[in-house]
């Protein structure tokens, strides 16, 4: 649903994080940035280039897609710029990742890097990709100023990914996250999402490559943000059970360093010695677990999220959206635009509920929009 804000006055929002707003209740004497009503504050943006994709995963996109947007609907490369300037220049947004559905179907993605990198020399971009065609583009991608790379990889057996992707591209995710690598755009992470019967067995093996190629592997705990509706609580693998099913070949061991915000709460993982009970070997690397779902980590939320049309979600899960892209349309200055990021970040909703209650649950309703279409 879009909430309606309506456009802000002319001087009433105009300088971001002193003045009060009517639309959303937001008061006067705040701290300047993107805070909420529980006193956190969003500086980690994700923005989402496109809903388009590639490949259909049974977990995100049904068989046959969805219904595009309207190239007219979706933001072009300059408002994409100026919104990200908005956020980094007067919200005190840290970090950018970019998403999707697939970035790198978005024909113009070079030109969208290389002018963010220009209007934003320090800032860390990232971009999560599924990996098809990243052999060609990455060395493009790290020129035009991409600092690091994150690959979704659930499956290293062609029929298992091609089972779970509905398309028989293992070999090229592969060459792309290799090229990745090669070209700089390190360290380069994987995100896999298990499902029972299908991948969970392969978890351990997944890791163990991961490991010897000095990638960071991390899992995902299944979300209900599929198309399909297909999610179940009792289907979904749980973080408990991926530790589980690695402590079969590893230890895993805490980090050291600091979570800091990070949705991933990482482990130092030594290989499990046979046949020497508690004895393990060094530390291989790390892994990490996202485990939205039943460890969720809300309070800790520093997310800001931009469709690939312009609604500003405070939360994966949240129901409410924000339209930026049409006001920024309309005219809006950029004191205007950034009184609006405020107060849909000021509403955002102090966690999603996911956890304690089930999916059938009254007070958990499934988000109308499916990952893809909001950007991951
Ligand atoms: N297409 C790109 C990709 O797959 O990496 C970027 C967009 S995708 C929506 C971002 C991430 O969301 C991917 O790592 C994907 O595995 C994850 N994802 C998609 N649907 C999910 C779900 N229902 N639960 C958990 N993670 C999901
Ligand atoms: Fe596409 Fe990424 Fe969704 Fe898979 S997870 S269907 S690659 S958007």
């Amino acid at each position: 649903m879009t909430v309606q804000l309506g456009m802000p006055h002319p001087r009433g929002t105009a300088i971001p994080g002193t003045g009060a707003s009517a639309q959303s209740g937001r008061p006067a004497g705040l701290p300047a940035g993107l805070v909420d009503r529980y006193g956190r504050r969003a500086t980690d943006m994700r923005l989402s280039l496109t809903d388009k994709c590639n490949l259909r995963c049974t977990y995100c996109m049904p068989a046959e897609g969805l219904e595009w947007l309207s190239k007219q609907a979706v933001m072009s490369a300059e408002e994409i710029v100026r919104i990200v300037r908005i956020g980094v220049d007067m919200l005190g947004v840290r970090e950018l990742r970019l998403t999707g559905g697939e970035p790198l179907v978005r024909a113009d993605l070079l030109d969208i890097i290389a002018a963010l990198r220009q209007a934003h020399p320090e800032l860390p971009i990232s971009m999560t990709t599924n990996g098809v065609g990243l052999d060609k583009k990455a060395a493009g991608l790290k020129a035009a100023g991409l600092s690091r790379i994150n690959v979704s990889l659930d499956s290293l057996h062609e029929e298992t990914f091609a089972q779970l992707t509905r398309r028989p591209f293992l070999n090229k995710v592969l060459a792309g996250v290799d090229a990745a690598w090669a070209a700089g755009l390190g360290p380069v992470k994987l995100n896999a999402v298990l499902m029972r019967g299908i991948n969970d067995a392969e978890s351990p093996a997944l890791l163990a490559w991961a490991l010897d190629r000095g990638y960071e592997l991390r899992f995902i705990e299944q979300m209900p943000l599929d198309a399909d509706h297909g999610w179940t609580r009792r289907n979904m693998i749980t973080a408990a059970e991926i530790r589980q099913l690695l402590s079969a070949d590893f230890v895993l061991g805490p980090d050291p360093r600091a979570r800091d915000g990070a949705p991933a709460e990482r482990f130092e993982v030594r290989r499990r010695m046979p046949g020497t009970a508690g004895t393990t070997g060094p530390v291989l690397g790390t892994v990490g677990i996202i485990a939205s779902v039943t460890e969720p980590f809300c309070s800790d939320c520093r997310r800001t999220r931009i469709t690939a049309e312009g609604k500003i979600m405070s939360c994966l899960f949240s129901r409410d959206e924000v339209d930026l892209l049409g006001l920024l349309r309309e005219g809006a200055s950029d004191e205007q635009l950034a009184g609006r990021w405020q107060d849909a970040m000021w509403i955002k909703p102090k966690a999603h509920g996911m956890d304690h209650v089930g999916l059938d649950a009254p007070d958990f309703v499934q988000p109308d929009r499916s990952m893809s279409a909001i950007g991951g």
